[in-house]
């Protein structure tokens, strides 16, 4: 079964959330679209992710631990830059 395109939204948004959670990436305070690279190693971000998984946190938003590291991996490396990509878009 395929995920529809609501669902893959929500696992973005979950997995953009943990990484935020755990302070790998950070939200910015203009853009809440807008998120980029903290101070923190991106594993904490896949630690969390397995524990908020466990605790069934995430019920509902993903259905395998695999989808969910998966998607951590492919998603939170994208937003690893220094400014937030709005911000740095509308001084251009
Ligand atoms: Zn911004």
């Amino acid at each position: 079964m395929s995920l529809t395109e609501e669902q893959q939204k929500r696992q973005h948004q979950a997995a953009i959330q943990i990484a935020v959670d755990a302070g790998v990436l950070i939200r910015c305070e203009t853009h809440t679209d807008g998120v980029f690279s903290g101070s923190v190693n991106v594993t904490e971000a896949y630690t969390l992710a397995n524990e908020q998984y466990s605790k069934g946190q995430l019920e509902g938003v993903f259905t395998l631990r695999r989808e969910l590291l998966e998607l951590m991996e492919k998603v939170v490396p994208e937003y690893r830059t220094e400014q937030c990509p709005l911000c740095v878009k509308e001084s251009d």
